[in-house]
C-alpha cells in the first residue's frame, strides 16, 4: 500500500489544452479535480494581441471581444500546432486572423505588422494562465504537468505541445492521448476485474433495453410521493444483486491502496466519442494494464474537423431568420451584432431542449412586432437527425478501420458538451448497444484523467479507483427523509438491484429520484450523489403509478440509475459514479458512524414509516366514513374517533415512543376493520 503523505509526492498536474477551452486538474487520493480561482475553472484559449503585439487579454475577456478584434484574437490555434502551412489551408476559411508560413514553412500568425507569433508560444500563454490558476487552488509552485493531445496527433504536434510546455515553464512529463484520459478518468483499464460472464450477461441485457428482468415480477402495493415529489417507500422488495453480497461489515480485504497486480493484464475495448462545438473525433482504444502502467493501443479514429454544436446553433438562426423573412415578408441582412445575438439565443435554446420538452422562443424586431414561436424537443431532433447521422458515419468507419463489430466495444465514453444532447446519446448507444459512460462532466473528464494519469506518475494512492465492492450502501431519498436502500455496501460489482415505488400525492405528474450514499437510515445522514426527475407521468390517483427504479453498478463502478412508470412507459436515467472524491479513511468513518447510531437511526427510521403510514391509514378512515357514515351507530364511531386521536398524537409528538406508536397505530387498524368491510360493501353494490 502506498503510505507516503501527500505532500512528499511531486506535484503534477492534468492539463486539457483544449481548441477552444482549457482546464487544469489535479488528483490527490480523493480523486481527480478541477482546478480553479476566482474566475472558475474554465479557460478559453483564446489570446489577444494589441497594436504594439503586446498581449492584451487572455480567456475569457479576449473571447467575449474577438468580435471587435478579429485579426488580433487568437483562437483554435491547436488547429495549427506543429503544421505546415500547406497542411492548414483547410481552416483557413475558418481562421479571420492571418496565418503565414514561418521557419521550415511551418503555420505561424501575423498579429501585427511586425510581429508574428508560432501556435507554440500561444499555447503557451495559455498554459502559462493555468500554471497560474493551479498554483492559486493548491497553493503551491506548479512545475510539472501531464498534457493532452488528440489521438491522431503526430510526432511533430505531440512535440509542440511539449515545446509550449517548455515555454511556460512547465516540465511536460507526458503527453497522453485525449480518449485515453477519459478512459483514466472513468479509472477504465486501471486493475479493472473481469466480470463474471453470466453477471456481465445480465447487466448487458439491462443496459440494452433499460429495464431489469426483476421487473417481470408482481408489483406490490404501497409507497408514496411526499409533496415535495419524492418517491417514497415503506416495505422493500424485489432487490437483487448479481452476486452474493460480502459478508461483514469491514472492508474487503482485496481492496488495497495500491495497484492490483493480480488485476494486471486486464484488456478493455473502449470507444471515445468526443463532439464539442467545433470538432468531433471518436477513437478506439485498446487498453492494457502492465507492470510498467497502463498501455493504450490506438487502434482506429475518425472524426470531423468541422461539426459540432456549433451547427445546430447555425441550423435554429437560420430557422429563426427565415421565419422573420416570411413574417415581415422581405428577406432582412441581419447586421452581425443581431446575428451573434442570434447564435447566443439558439445556443440557448438547444441547450434548454436538452432537458426540456420544448422552449419559448421571442425575438424583439422593433416597431411594436415580435417574433414568437414554440420549439418542441421532437422538431430539434428532427433537424439534427442528419447532423447526429454524419458523426455516426464517423464511429462506423472507425469500426471499420479497426475492422471491428459493435459488440466488440467494452465500454463508450462520452466527451464534449454536445454529448448532451439526448439524441446523441441515445444514437451512440444504439450503435454501441450499450449506454455510454456520462457520469462524469463531458467537458471535464479529458482534464480529470490527465490529473489521473499525473497521479499514477507521481505515485499518489489511487484506492479510489479500484474498488471492487461497493463501499457504501446505495439508495433513494423516500416520504419523510428516509432512505430505502438498494444496494447494500460490500456487495461485488457488477451488481443490480429493482424496487418499485409510487406516488403520494394525487394525480401526481412527477417525481423526483435523489439518489443517496451512505449506511445511516436518514437522508441528513447520507450523502447525495445526484437526483432526477421522472416526468409527465399521466395523472393518476394516489399510489395507482408503478415506478420501478433500477441500480446497476457496471463492472468499473459507474452506477446507472434508471426510473420507468411502468403503466405510462415514461422513463428516465442518471448515471454517476458512486465512490468519486471519497478516500478509503471517509469511507470508513462512515461505516463507524452508521454503527455507532445504529440504534437511534434505526428508530428514527422506524418513526418516519409509522407516520406515513398513520397518515395513509387516517385518509383511507376518513374516506370510508364519508362513505359509510349513515350506517355506523354512535359507539362505533365515538371508538374510532378515540383510536384516530390518540393516532394523530404520536404523528404530531416530536419524538414519540416507536412501540406505543406501533401498538396505537394497531389498535386503530383493527378497529377498523368493520368501517373498511362497510366501505367495501358499498363499492360493490354500487358497482353492481
Ligand atoms: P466543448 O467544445 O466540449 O466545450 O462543447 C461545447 C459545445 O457543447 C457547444 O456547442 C455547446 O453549445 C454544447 N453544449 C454544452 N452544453 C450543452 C447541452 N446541455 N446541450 C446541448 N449542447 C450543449
Amino acid at each position: 500500500m502506498s503510505s507516503t503523505p501527500i505532500n512528499e509526492h511531486p506535484l503534477i498536474v492534468g492539463i486539457d489544452l483544449g481548441t477552444t477551452n482549457s482546464l487544469v486538474a489535479w488528483c490527490d487520493e480523493s480523486g481527480p479535480r478541477i482546478l480553479e480561482d476566482e474566475n472558475g475553472g474554465n479557460l478559453p484559449s483564446v489570446v489577444r494581441y494589441d497594436e504594439q503585439g503586446n498581449v492584451a487579454a487572455i480567456g475569457k475577456p479576449a473571447r467575449d471581444h474577438a468580435v471587435e478584434f478579429p485579426t488580433t484574437t487568437l483562437f483554435s490555434v491547436k488547429r495549427l500546432m506543429g503544421r505546415g502551412i500547406a497542411d492548414v489551408q483547410n481552416e483557413l476559411n475558418y481562421l479571420p486572423y492571418a496565418v503565414v508560413a514561418g521557419e521550415h514553412n511551418t503555420a505561424r500568425v501575423q498579429v501585427t505588422e511586425n510581429k508574428v507569433v508560432s501556435p507554440q508560444e500561444v499555447s503557451a500563454i495559455i498554459l502559462r494562465e493555468l500554471k497560474a490558476k493551479a498554483e492559486k487552488a493548491l497553493g503551491k509552485t506548479v512545475e510539472k504537468a501531464v498534457v493532452t493531445v488528440p489521438a491522431y496527433f503526430d510526432d511533430a504536434q505531440r512535440q509542440a505541445t511539449r515545446d509550449a510546455g517548455r515555454i511556460a515553464g512547465l516540465d511536460v512529463v507526458r503527453i497522453v492521448n485525449e480518449p485515453t484520459a477519459a478512459a483514466l478518468a472513468y479509472g477504465l483499464g486501471v486493475g479493472e476485474a473481469e466480470p463474471d460472464p453470466g453477471k456481465q450477461a445480465m447487466l448487458d441485457e439491462l443496459e440494452q433495453d433499460g429495464t431489469s428482468d426483476t421487473a417481470k415480477n408482481e408489483p406490490k402495493p404501497l409507497a408514496q410521493l411526499n409533496e415535495a415529489g419524492t418517491v417514497s417507500l415503506n416495505t422493500k422488495f424485489n432487490t437483487e444483486a448479481c452476486t452474493t453480497p460480502g459478508s461483514g461489515s469491514g472492508a474487503d480485504p482485496n481492496v488495497t491502496g495500491e495497484l492490483d497486480h493480480d488485476a494486471f493484464g486486464s484488456n478493455s475495448t473502449v470507444a471515445v466519442f468526443d463532439l464539442g462545438g467545433g470538432t468531433f473525433d471518436v477513437s478506439i482504444l485498446n487498453l492494457q494494464q502492465t507492470e510498467q502502467g497502463i498501455v493504450d493501443q490506438v487502434v482506429a479514429t475518425s472524426g470531423d474537423t468541422h461539426l459540432g454544436g456549433d451547427d445546430v446553433d447555425r441550423m435554429i438562426v437560420e430557422l429563426i431568420q427565415k421565419e422573420i423573412a416570411v413574417q415581415l415578408d422581405q428577406e432582412i441582412d441581419f447586421p452581425p451584432s443581431t446575428r451573434q445575438a442570434f447564435r447566443s439565443f439558439a445556443e440557448a435554446t438547444k441547450i434548454r431542449l436538452s432537458n426540456s420538452e420544448y422552449a419559448q422562443l421571442e425575438i424583439d424586431l422593433g416597431e411594436g412586432r415580435t417574433y414568437q414561436r414554440s420549439i418542441t424537443k421532437d422538431e430539434l431532433e428532427e433537424m439534427m437527425t442528419p447532423w447526429v447521422d454524419r458523426a455516426i458515419a464517423c464511429c462506423k468507419e472507425a469500426l471499420k478501420k479497426a475492422d471491428m463489430t459493435p459488440d466488440l466495444i467494452d465500454r463508450v465514453i462520452m466527451v464534449g458538451g454536445s454529448t448532451r444532447i439526448p439524441l446523441v446519446r441515445k444514437k451512440v448507444g444504439e450503435l454501441f448497444g450499450t449506454v455510454p459512460y456520462t457520469a462524469l462532466n463531458p467537458d471535464e473528464v479529458v482534464a480529470l484523467g490527465a490529473a489521473v494519469q499525473g497521479s499514477i506518475l507521481a505515485g499518489i494512492n489511487r484506492d479510489m479507483l479500484l474498488l471492487d465492492v461497493i463501499p457504501l450502501s446505495l439508495g433513494i431519498e423516500t416520504l419523510g427523509g428516509a432512505v430505502a436502500k438498494l444496494i447494500m455496501s460490500n456487495t461485488t460489482i457488477p451488481a443490480k438491484a429493482t424496487e418499485q415505488f409510487t406516488t403520494h400525492a394525487e394525480g401526481q405528474t412527477n417525481v423526483k429520484i435523489h439518489i443517496l450514499q451512505g449506511e445511516r437510515e436518514l437522508v441528513k445522514d447520507c450523502r447525495s450523489l445526484g437526483e432526477f426527475d421522472l416526468t409527465g407521468i399521466p395523472p393518476m390517483p394516489a399510489g395507482l403509478p408503478k415506478i420501478e427504479v433500477t441500480f446497476l453498478v457496471d463492472a468499473n463502478g459507474v452506477l446507472n440509475v434508471s426510473a420507468v412508470e411502468k403503466r405510462s412507459e415514461k422513463a428516465a436515467r442518471v448515471q454517476i459514479i458512486p465512490n468519486h472524491g471519497l478516500t478509503r479513511e471517509e469511507v470508513d468513518r462512515m461505516e463507524t458512524e452508521s454503527m455507532t447510531h445504529a440504534r437511534e437511526d434505526m428508530t428514527a427510521h422506524q418513526l418516519i414509516d409509522l407516520r406515513n403510514q398513520a397518515r395513509l391509514d387516517m385518509r383511507a378512515i376518513e374516506r370510508q366514513i364519508n362513505k359509510v357514515g349513515d350506517e355506523l351507530d354512535d359507539a362505533y364511531r365515538q371508538e374510532i374517533a378515540e383510536k384516530v386521536a390518540i393516532v394523530q398524537k404520536f404523528v404530531d409528538t416530536e419524538n414519540p415512543d416507536a412501540n406505543a406508536f406501533h401498538v396505537a397505530l394497531d389498535a386503530m387498524d383493527k378497529a377498523t376493520i368493520r368501517l373498511a368491510e362497510l366501505a367495501i360493501k358499498q363499492t360493490l353494490s354500487e358497482e353492481q
